[in-house]
């Protein structure tokens, strides 16, 4: 290898991520050549340095308030629903409920034909109610 590799792949060959042929080429690069030699070695240095490293997690999450509602908005909110319902309700039943019918009470009196070119008619008695008599 005429030129130096760059960076990125010095940092792969030092984490170990190249293929068995490029790591090859690499290795005898770094073996012949004194600055890309000291680039690995300070590249495996902070690897090992950040691998080092222990994350802290003790930083604990707060919980979050608590919205809790004062009572008589409470109480408000269900009366406001109770309410509303009612009246939803009360409206729906008058499309409902059918409207009372009045009823009245009607008789008709039949009336005796009048008589024309002979025909014979015969009547039956009728009951009348006794209010129209
Ligand atoms: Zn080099």
């Amino acid at each position: 290898m005429k030129r130096h590799p760059d960076h990125d792949t010095l940092l792969k060959y030092a984490l170990q991520t190249l293929s068995a042929g490029e790591a090859g080429k690499i290795r005898k690069h770094v073996g012949a050549c004194r600055g890309c030699r000291a680039r690995v070695e300070r590249l495996e240095r902070e690897i090992g340095l950040l691998g080092s490293i222990r994350p802290q997690l003790s930083a604990a999450i707060p919980p979050l308030p608590r919205k809790s509602m004062p009572w008589p908005s409470v109480w408000l909110r269900a009366a406001a629903i109770l309410v509303v319902g009612f009246l939803l309700g009360l409206s729906t039943a008058q499309f409902v409920q059918p409207r009372p019918v009045d009823v009245v009470e009607q008789y008709v009196v039949p009336q005796p034909p009048e008589a024309t070119s002979g025909a014979a008619v015969s009547c039956a008695p009728i009951d009348l109610p006794t209010t129209l008599r």
